[in-house]
């Protein structure tokens, strides 16, 4: 059974770029030998995913939560994705986006309610833990559609962009490094097409 197998990632795995979670998340849509693939596709892919960017997720994903990930929950992984690119693609070409989309981010946002407990610290000291009774495979989808609305509301500081290189479908945080691609390779290939039009125009 390969909820129990050693890890080993399934065929057509999306690639991490190091974007900030929410763009990641939407950048599972992504092609392979020219097809656009669904890099969310089986509960083994999403398990790969979670489990490689678990330490960028403030909620605790334990092996017996990953281990418990049905088809159900690959649904509704989609159906965030889903509704995720549709919103960020509205947002970098300023179109109106579709209600529908909106409700979804909504009702997965609605899904974790942590709350703060307060402690008082042996050395007298208070502080507070967050807590919540919210499974940990619908706490995730609600941290990931609460980082999302932080970056459409603006309030996240990132610049979501589509990257313009030939072929390519991934967005990328503009504000982080200032580059106009997702990557050096799509830096590298935008300016080779460019080059090459260029050089045929003149030609
Ligand atoms: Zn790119």
């Amino acid at each position: 059974m390969f909820l129990h197998a050693p890890v080993t990632a399934p065929a057509d795995v999306p690639p991490l770029n190091g974007e900030p979670l929410p763009l990641e998340f939407v950048n599972t849509v992504f092609p392979v030998r020219g097809t656009l693939r669904d890099g969310l596709r089986t509960p083994e892919h999403l398990i790969w995913w979670l489990r490689s960017c678990r330490g960028r997720l403030a909620t605790d994903l334990p092996d017996d939560a990953l281990n418990g990930i049905t088809p159900t929950d690959t649904h509704c992984f989609i159906l965030l994705r889903d509704a995720a690119h549709r919103l960020v693609s509205a947002y970098v070409h300023e179109r109106e986006p579709d209600g529908w989309d909106v409700a979804q981010i909504n009702r997965a946002s609605s899904m974790g309610r942590p709350w703060p407990l307060l402690r008082w610290e042996a050395d007298g000291t208070p502080s507070s833990v967050e807590v919540s009774i919210t499974p940990p495979v619908l706490a995730v989808q609600a941290e990931i559609a609460h980082a999302l609305i932080r970056v459409l509301d603006g309030t996240s500081g990132l610049e979501p962009r589509a990257c313009p290189a030939p072929g390519c479908v991934f967005f990328f945080d503009h504000a982080r490094s200032r580059r106009e691609w997702c990557s050096t390779g799509c830096g590298n290939r935008a300016r080779a097409a460019r080059h090459y039009a260029r050089h045929h125009r003149t030609a």
